[in-house]
């Protein structure tokens, strides 16, 4: 039997996408040969590629709005470079919502001067900071809509009139949001995608060729765009299963429909959390991340006899991240109503018993 898989990465993929992904690496589409020997430069993988990058822009309601899509490696800590590299010409500011952002901030440093406009270090990140003033003069702000770690959300996108940046790697696709407000979304793969081995890079072209410096050629989006996110060879498996879990989606009913389930589920477990006095969320309420529900018991002696429950039950990945403790259950798009109905069962079977 499947596992119930709450782990916070990588990756959950829907089941159909794993075996449409499964068979193309033996044999793609009948053509005698498998996804990962065909040239990338064939027509079947430019097809690939073109229909990944389109569905990307055609999900989030960027299609023709002056936006590209870009495939490329590095996963989203290469990204972190990257946008320094291309939009920080003297300064740029940073909302330090957690560990990625906070690595985010290390790597800009490397390029200009960085402002932290806001930070919530000093609670160990456990709520997104609403009070502040973002200066006027910075080349861009950056932020990270979901904390994957902490399991905090930005419920309301930070309003300027700066080019805005944003580290949307564990909840891209997940909810709605007007995206054209983003010059620039990067989100590596393995959270709500496709494997591990590839970053979506959504670029608004006219945000691009506003800093002075040389930027090399693997680093610079302008070149990536103009050959079609095939600069050098693509991580064609990545590419192709994220593909098929972009049509997934489309197929599904988009953001829209799976924005519903993902609400549903997210409610079903904080309630849980706040009803059942054996446990305590983490993150601030009002911050609370739809995508990862950060949780601790309230008697650590029940630790063993929890842990043997949830595990007996077919739940994996359920441990927090070791910044945080506890607990941390990751709700990607891939992941089930009905998975999560199994978490809140054991959550109050172990009330009864207790
Ligand atoms: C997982 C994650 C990253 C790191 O992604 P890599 O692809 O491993 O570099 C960065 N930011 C956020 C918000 C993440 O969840």
């Amino acid at each position: 039997m499947k596992k119930h898989n709450f782990s916070a990465g990588p990756c959950i993929l829907p089941q159909e996408v794993m075996q449409k992904a499964a068979s193309a690496v033996i044999e793609l589409d009948d053509i005698g040969l498998s996804l990962i020997e065909i040239s990338h430069r064939s027509k079947e993988f430019v097809d690939i590629m073109e229909q990944a990058r389109s569905l990307a822009l055609e999900l989030l309601g960027l299609k023709d709005k002056g936006y590209q899509a870009l495939f490329l490696h590095g996963g989203a800590s290469m990204e972190f470079l990257m946008v320094a590299y291309n939009f920080l010409e003297k300064k740029a500011g940073y909302l330090n919502t957690g560990t990625w952002s906070d690595k985010a901030i290390k790597e800009a440093r490397l390029f200009g001067e960085v402002v932290e406009v806001a930070s919530s270090k000093d609670k160990n990140y456990n709520f997104i900071p609403k009070d502040y003033k973002i200066p006027g003069d910075l080349d861009y702000l950056h932020i990270t809509s979901n904390n994957t770690i902490y399991g905090t959300q930005f419920k309301e996108i930070p309003k300027t009139d700066l080019p805005l940046i944003c580290d949307m790697s564990s909840d891209i696709f997940s909810r709605q949001l007007d995206f054209s407000q983003f010059d620039l979304i990067y989100a590596g793969a393995q959270k709500n995608m496709g494997p591990a081995g590839v970053t979506l890079v959504v670029v608004k072209e006219d945000a691009l060729g506003k800093v002075s410096r040389k930027i090399p050629s693997m680093m610079d989006y302008k070149v990536h765009i103009d050959k079609d996110s095939m600069f050098n060879t693509p991580p064609v498996f990545p590419v192709y299963t994220s593909m098929l879990t972009l049509q997934w989606l489309k197929d599904l009913g988009g953001i829209a429909a799976i924005k519903e389930v993902n609400e549903k589920k997210a409610q079903l477990l904080y309630s849980e959390i706040d009803l059942n006095p054996l446990f305590k969320g983490f993150a601030a309420k009002e911050d609370r991340s739809n995508m990862n529900a950060t949780f601790t018991l309230a008697d650590e002696k029940l630790k063993d006899t929890f842990d043997a429950m949830w595990k007996e039950a077919g739940i994996n990945g359920l441990n927090g991240h070791r910044s945080v403790g506890g607990y941390r259950a990751s709700m990607y798009n891939a992941l089930s109503l009905e998975s999560v109905g199994v978490l809140v069962d054991i959550m109050s079977d172990l009330e009864r018993k207790a």
